[in-house]
């Protein structure tokens, strides 16, 4: 019997696996292009039209939100998808940064010196470090930065008034002809969140244009890659860095009342702020930590453990975290959209859409952790990766040359199992009750046996 049920257990087994191998009969050297639109708040997809993206979905695979790292900004992040590692872990702590070592200066706009980026090695670098492997860039942050000696072979100098047209046109280019072959790229678009931040996430008017613009976006890369014949056989995965939230006029926090100025300098601001005193910490930071209830004060060495967001020294002695939609004051700009909230927190949750031989089709996914697209990347591109925070095994119901039991299969698996197993039970007993000899004088016995007992004890 145990050797049937093992035969039973074998088929079921196998034939999920042949389902899952079904369309991983590729032999081409993998390859991958991985597209970021910026601020692309995982609930849109549920809130808007966005039928390009979803036909790139319907074929391809879905993961509804995607965890981030804290703090939810955008170099930071983007950093974390090319090396799967925290902010603490590849020292791209924030989008402005001051290292007091060296006394240098890091803003979005003075990103090009590699001592930020060196501390991790993203993918396009380790790509390109591999024999008869290139890579290329349409624009991602770092990409047109010498980390560790080495640029993408192509790639363009960042540059947000080149249009989204001419991006792709060069990263398409680049793919299709280039020798050696280009096997891993990148391509950055602004949107949606340059206008999340402008109007607000619940503009809905406003958004819904912004995101079907997104949208056509898609559709020309869709049928750019089809028309070069390049759709079949390229992996796409397309993600963001964050989502955003709505912020509003009633909730603003203002440092000024409760300490001067003179007392602390801002390295980064809302709604994450890293402050370095300038003289007397402690009193820094006593006094902010009672300047608002809607303003979480932290020394560096009390930061949450679930952050990842301490041990570098990039970090500044105090970090202010606003909750969700308020905006801490520091001049007299206001956004109606922003993130860089606490990274638990829904609304700021980007998705992952994926597309190509490497994917299973038509399969949606709750959630995975931005770290874990590295890991996911490089098994795609066949690349050894470095030590990482991300987990593999995560990104593995996604991939079609990966094992991986999901849910109903699994319920299936266990109620068929408990089918065979009743069905042989029943079997065995039906047969056990017609083999076994007749012995027709037992009860005969049986009654004599009880005459000879005494009747009263
Ligand atoms: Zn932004």
């Amino acid at each position: 019997m145990v050797s049937t049920m093992k035969l039973v257990l074998t088929l079921l087994f196998s034939g999920i696996i042949t389902n899952c191998r079904g369309n991983s009969t590729y032999n081409l050297m993998p390859r991958l292009l991985l597209v970021s639109f910026d601020g692309f708040r995982a609930d849109y997809l549920k809130k808007y039209e966005l039928p390009h993206l979803r036909n790139f979905i319907e074929e391809g695979v879905l993961v509804e939100h995607v965890k981030n790292v804290f703090i939810t900004k955008t170099f930071p992040n983007h950093y974390s998808i090319v090396t799967g590692l925290y902010e603490e872990n590849h020292g791209i702590v924030a989008n402005s940064m001051f290292d007091a070592d060296t006394q240098k200066i890091f803003s979005e706009s003075k990103d090009k010196d590699p001592f930020w980026w060196n501390e991790a090695t993203p993918i396009w670098v380790t790509n390109q470090l591999e024999e008869n492997k290139t890579s290329a860039a349409a624009m991602w942050p770092g990409t047109d930065v010498a980390i560790h000696n080495t640029t993408p072979a192509y790639f363009m100098n960042y540059n947000p008034s080149v249009t989204f047209d001419e991006r792709l046109g060069n990263i398409t280019k680049w793919l299709n002809s280039s020798d050696p072959l280009v096997t891993f790229a990148t391509l950055y678009w602004e949107e949606p969140d340059a206008s999340g931040h402008k109007y607000g996430p619940e503009d809905k008017e406003k958004m819904s244009a912004v995101l079907k613009e997104v949208d056509n976006h898609i559709g020309c890369l869709v049928s750019k890659l089809k028309t070069l014949g390049l759709w079949e056989d390229l992996n796409v995965i397309i993600t963001s860095d964050h989502g955003m939230t709505q912020c509003s006029k009633d909730k603003l926090i203002k440092l000024d009342p409760c300490i001067d100025r003179s007392n602390y300098s801002i390295v980064d601001t809302t709604p994450v702020a890293a402050i370095l005193p300038k003289e007397n910490q402690t009193d820094v930071f006593k006094k902010l930590e009672k300047c608002n209830p809607h303003m979480k004060v932290y020394l560096k060495d009390d930061i949450p453990g679930r952050f990842h967001y301490q041990h570098n020294g990039r970090i500044q002695p105090i970090l202010l975290v606003a909750d969700e939609g308020w905006t801490i004051m520091f001049d007299e700009s206001f956004k109606l959209g922003d993130h860089g909230y606490d990274n638990a927190l829904p609304s700021m949750h980007p998705f992952l859409a994926a597309h190509g031989p490497a994917f299973h089709k038509g399969y949606k996914h709750n959630t995975i952790n931005i770290v874990d697209i590295y890991p996911m990347m490089c098994h795609i591109l066949g690349l050894k990766p470095h030590p990482n925070n991300g987990t593999f095994s995560n990104t593995k119901c996604l991939l079609a040359d990966q094992w991986c039991i999901k849910l109903p299969e699994a319920i299936g698996i266990v109620i068929g199992a408990l089918l065979v197993l009743t069905t042989l039970t029943c079997l065995i007993i039906i047969m056990k009750n017609k083999l076994s000899v007749p012995r027709p004088f037992s009860r005969l016995q049986l009654q004599e046996e009880d005459d000879d007992d005494p009747l009263i004890g």
